[in-house]
């Protein structure tokens, strides 16, 4: 079922939920509300600039989505890192095949090869049947700057919409994304794990800092606190984790992100339960709820 979350009536930016499953496609009758679909989200500007956030498995139904508007010719897609429940789904974006469409792939502030090979080798025999050439849309591999903090993007000037890219501390490394729009902000968290520190990610406090006030956080809450006794180190962060970083950094609305492909919808409202009674415990107005496939969010 979707559902719709709709706060102003203009000058918004408006994020869609097309994917928010971690790790693995988990189709079934058991994950039908929170959906199934790996990760990809998609944040769009009142100037309608499509800004497309990874190529999980959700980025199929975007990209029929896409070609049934019609009105869209550019895309820019923004990927976090180069785990396949993050690209896996880009073979099947149909824009990419259109020669109509131009696409503009970039990731954090590393060498431009970096994104395109993410693209590239998954589609190199034997592991796919159509090789890369077949993709017929103009492509263009976006900022290779190497500023840690990036404000380019979002290439050819966005008006309405900033966005700049944060290291995540992930196994392999990684992105994440916060967007600023008419002064809201959104930002996106997921594969950050807040209690291990991997090669090149940050200190627990620069990620409350980052998202001191912030409209909207979506970040990783892969596992309970039971699970990660045994998962610490594989890059995601607990419930726990994610609602004490919301709370402390004062964020107004939190959306649980990159559900383990165990949780069945009933686990998580079960967990989203827990998080409430835990944020109402320690008297913080933090808004939190499970990102659902299917969510339109206008911030
Ligand atoms: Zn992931
Ligand atoms: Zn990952």
């Amino acid at each position: 079922m979707k559902e719709v979350l709709l706060f102003h009536e203009s000058k918004n930016m408006k994020i869609q939920i097309w994917g928010c499953r971690g790790s693995l496609t988990t189709p079934g009758r058991e994950t039908l509300r929170y959906g199934g679909e790996s990760t990809c989200i998609e944040v769009q500007s009142d100037s309608g600039r499509r800004i497309v956030v990874d190529a999980g498995s959700g980025i199929r139904k975007l990209g029929l989505s896409l070609v049934k508007e019609r009105n869209v010719s550019h895309i820019t897609l923004l990927l976090t890192h180069s785990h396949w429940d993050h690209l896996s789904g880009f073979p099947f974006f149909m824009p990419a095949y259109d020669p109509d469409y131009s696409i503009t792939v970039c990731g954090g502030p590393r060498p431009q090869q970096d994104v395109w090979k993410y693209l590239t080798r998954q589609m190199e025999a034997p592991y796919f049947p159509v090789d890369f050439s077949a993709l017929k849309a103009r492509f263009n591999v976006g900022c290779h700057c190497d500023q840690t903090f990036c404000d380019h993007i979002v290439p050819n000037g966005d008006q309405s919409i900033q966005c700049h890219s944060i290291p995540l501390n992930h196994p392999n490394g990684g992105y994440g994304f916060v967007f600023v729009n008419e002064g809201k902000t959104f930002i996106f968290l997921t594969d950050n794990e807040l209690r291990y520190t991997h090669e090149g990610g940050l200190p627990r406090k620069a990620y409350v800092e980052t998202c001191r006030g912030a409209d909207i956080l979506f970040h990783d809450a892969q596992y309970t606190e039971e699970e990660y006794s045994r998962t610490q180190g594989w890059g995601h962060s607990t419930f726990k984790d994610a609602i004490g970083l919301a709370m402390e950094a004062g964020v107004k609305r939190l959306g649980l992100f990159h559900h383990d492909p165990e949780r069945t919808d009933d686990d998580l409202d079960r967990e989203l339960d827990r998080c409430r009674n835990e944020i109402a415990k320690s008297g913080s107005s933090l808004d939190c709820f499970a990102c659902a496939e299917g969510m339109v969010i206008d911030v």
